[in-house]
């Protein structure tokens, strides 16, 4: 099906699509309900080098944008399987490809694009505080050449599977900062012998199967060279990484979103009830029509978000609508396909159960509705904050 989107990304996309299809939905549908990461998969995406996407060439990357990694997420949703496994390296280098220090591009990158390292975690969820992130508990205090960390995180995701993690804590306390989003830094962790050592992993098992963790901080000694920036400017340079995140997981969204849509046309051409197809009737019609004409709207306001991002201009606003549409969009085509299989559709074999839980997510993570909704309303709008 042809999108409306501008999209010249043609070589692109074939590449990716040759790669998913070496991995049939049996594969993901396995590892989804056993909970397993999918090992092969990410390795096959290293060696093809998508991993590196957006690392410069100078450090051994493709040097692509935030457009062609959004496009590597979103085929590899729209072949069925789940983008969440990887996005992680995507967005994470936002944050050290524009903050980190030479010295610090120079240790990682290139061992990055190699595929031996991963960037794969960022921590910023904490249990107590949840979206209000300004008022994280999470401490990391100066101490010589160490910072000393406390605190806990929650819902890190890919831990198990990364070598390096973004951690925000807070260096200033609250009440010496004048104003919240101030005292807060970022630091980019190797994980290999922190556990055991100040840090501990607990695995959260969940409804689809994604690596996420708990994390437990108890006076975690780290090198003050792990600081990205300046202490203290922390939250500003993971808004980068965050918008990155937003766009991608809206590219992933329109990936289901086409999935739901390909497998619920054809199903709705197929199967036959009072002796003709459903997709006959424009009771089963107009519900896919709607979602994918919402996909196609959504789908535009991502490529805008891609744009401004990868041209160094402000993209929050479109980050974030497009992340709303696009998840939107998907779990509205979820529903329409999952109403479309009928009965077939609780079947683990069909996938739609499967897809139907990974898109419901993005509802949730990594911002929920109401979050963006009040970002628009108070950034974009100009209205009264609300919290
Ligand atoms: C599978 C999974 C993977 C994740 N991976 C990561 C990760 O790798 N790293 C990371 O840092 N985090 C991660 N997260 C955390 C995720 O970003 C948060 O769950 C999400 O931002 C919502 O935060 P919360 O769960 O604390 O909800 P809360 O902040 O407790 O909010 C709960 C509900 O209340 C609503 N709400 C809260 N305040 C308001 C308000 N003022 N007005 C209206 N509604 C409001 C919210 O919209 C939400 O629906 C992950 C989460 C999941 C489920």
């Amino acid at each position: 099906m042809k999108t409306s989107a501008p999209d010249t990304h043609d070589d692109l996309r074939d590449a990716l699509r040759s790669l998913c299809a070496a991995f049939p939905p049996e594969y993901h549908r396995r590892h989804g309900a056993e909970g397993t990461y999918p090992v092969e998969f990410i390795d096959a995406l290293t060696e093809a080098g998508w991993m590196a996407a957006m690392i410069p060439e100078a450090f051994g990357g493709s040097g692509l944008g935030l457009t062609e990694a959004s496009i590597v997420m979103e085929e590899i949703n729209r072949a069925g399987g789940n983008a969440g496994h990887c996005h992680g390296q995507m967005y994470n280098m936002g944050t050290l490809l524009r903050h980190g220090s030479d010295a610090q591009k120079e240790r990682y990158l290139p061992c990055i694009a190699s595929g031996k390292l991963r960037l794969q975690s960022m921590a910023v969820t904490e249990p107590t505080t949840g979206t209000d992130t300004t008022k994280l508990k999470t401490t990391a205090v100066r101490k010589g050449d160490t910072y000393v960390v406390n605190g806990q995180k929650v819902w890190i995701s890919r831990v198990q599977h990364s070598d390096l993690m973004i951690l925000l804590a807070r260096t200033t306390p609250l009440a010496e900062v004048a104003r919240k989003s101030d005292g807060l830094s970022v630091f980019l962790l190797e994980l290999d012998g922190l556990i055991g050592r100040g840090m501990e992993v607990k695995p959260i098992a969940n409804m689809v199967g994604h690596e996420t963790n708990e994390l437990f901080f108890d006076d975690l000694e780290i090198p003050a060279d792990t600081l990205i920036g300046e202490e203290g400017k922390g939250f500003r340079y993971i808004l980068d990484g965050l918008n990155a995140e937003r766009t991608l997981i809206a590219a992933e969204c329109i990936g289901d979103g086409y999935w739901f849509i390909d497998r619920a046309v054809a199903y709705a051409g197929e199967r036959e009830v009072f002796g003709r197809p459903i997709g006959q009737n424009q009771g089963v019609q107009f519900p896919l029509a709607r979602a994918f004409t919402n996909i196609e709207a959504a789908n535009l306001m991502r490529f805008e978000a891609c744009r401004r991002f990868d041209a160094m201009e402000p993209a929050g606003a479109q980050a974030n609508m497009a992340k709303l549409l696009a998840a939107d969009a998907s779990w509205e085509a979820a529903n329409a396909c999952m109403q479309t299989f009928g009965g077939f559709g609780f079947a683990q074999d069909y996938d739609i159960e499967r897809k139907f839980r990974e898109t419901r997510l993005y509802q949730v993570a990594p911002i929920s509705t109401n979050l963006i909704l009040s970002y628009v309303a108070e950034h974009v709008l100009g209205l009264p904050r609300s919290f």
